[in-house]
């Protein structure tokens, strides 16, 4: 049966930032069809255990701020102490700093590279190396931009960090799809969360951003919740090294 391959019973699956927005989405979405999750955040992710727990999904609360790579290695110590393996890790975790680029800052620079693309790239390495240890392959999925295929305005390092999540999806996902390790990207559009509260904020900016999105509406968290599914299941298994928009044809334009 077709919708067998899609089943994520069983799994465990880790997913960074998942105390609010696109995280929390995946995150509730992946415990829905089947998986145990790790959500590693900077703070108790309050709403998140909420819902978790409301539903009796397995939840495993871990905390890290990854800003550093510190944190990183006893991220999959806990993972595996708790639940003994995993399966499927979620890049999510994202920061965005706006300035004038002749204004930017190195500590704006450096903040935003390590959250987004770094931590990103260190998190996946310990991740694939328990992939390839357990033998059983495994799935990555990052969370990419439309600034992954565009230059955008007054954010230069955290297009740096999106372009580079899109390169790295590629290079990781051509060194590990032959321990069958699947590493993709979703790459959202304008979708509403806390990330785009001064944008969804700004009259002029979010009349001109809707104007030009086919779907005329922001996503939502949920719209990125099938992809993910998707893409960390076996119906995504000959899928390597593709980011996937889901932006209601913002890129189609
Ligand atoms: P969000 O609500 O701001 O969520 C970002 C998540 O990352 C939060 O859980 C946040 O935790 C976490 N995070 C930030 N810095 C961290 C750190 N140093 N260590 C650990 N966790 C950290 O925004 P979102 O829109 O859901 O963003 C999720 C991802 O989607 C990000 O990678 C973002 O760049 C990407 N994205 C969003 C959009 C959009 O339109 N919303 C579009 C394209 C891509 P705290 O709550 O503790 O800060």
């Amino acid at each position: 049966m077709i919708l067998d391959a899609f089943n994520l019973q069983g799994k465990v699956a880790m997913v960074t930032g998942c105390n609010t927005g696109l995280g929390q989405s995946m995150a509730l979405a992946l415990a829905e069809a089947g998986c145990k999750v790790v959500g590693v955040n900077r703070s108790s992710p309050i709403e998140t255990l909420e819902k978790m727990n409301a539903a009796e999904h397995d939840f495993l609360d871990l905390r890290a701020d990854l800003v550093t790579q510190d944190d990183i290695p006893q991220l999959i110590e806990k993972t595996l102490a708790h639940f003994g393996q995993i399966d499927i890790l979620i890049n999510n975790a994202g920061i965005i700093r706006r300035e004038d680029a002749v204004d930017f800052s190195e500590q704006d620079w450096d903040d935003v590279m390590n959250v987004n693309s770094k931590s990103l790239f260190f998190l996946s390495q310990v991740v694939a190396k328990q992939f390839i240890k357990q033998g059983k392959g495994g799935k990555i999925i990052n969370i990419a931009s439309m600034l992954s295929f565009q230059g955008g305005i007054r954010v230069p390092s955290y297009t740096a960090s999106k372009s580079a999540v899109m390169g790295l999806t590629k290079a990781m996902a051509n060194e590990w799809a032959k321990y069958n390790i699947n590493v993709n990207a979703i790459a959202p559009g304008y979708m509403a969360t806390n990330n785009t509260a001064a944008l969804q904020a700004d009259e002029a900016r979010n009349a001109s951003i809707l104007e030009r999105i086919p779907a005329e509406r922001w996503g939502t968290p949920e719209d990125i919740a099938g992809p993910c599914v998707f893409l960390a299941s076996e119906a995504a298994n000959y899928i390597n090294g593709y980011t996937l928009a889901v932006d209601g044809g913002w890129l189609a334009r």
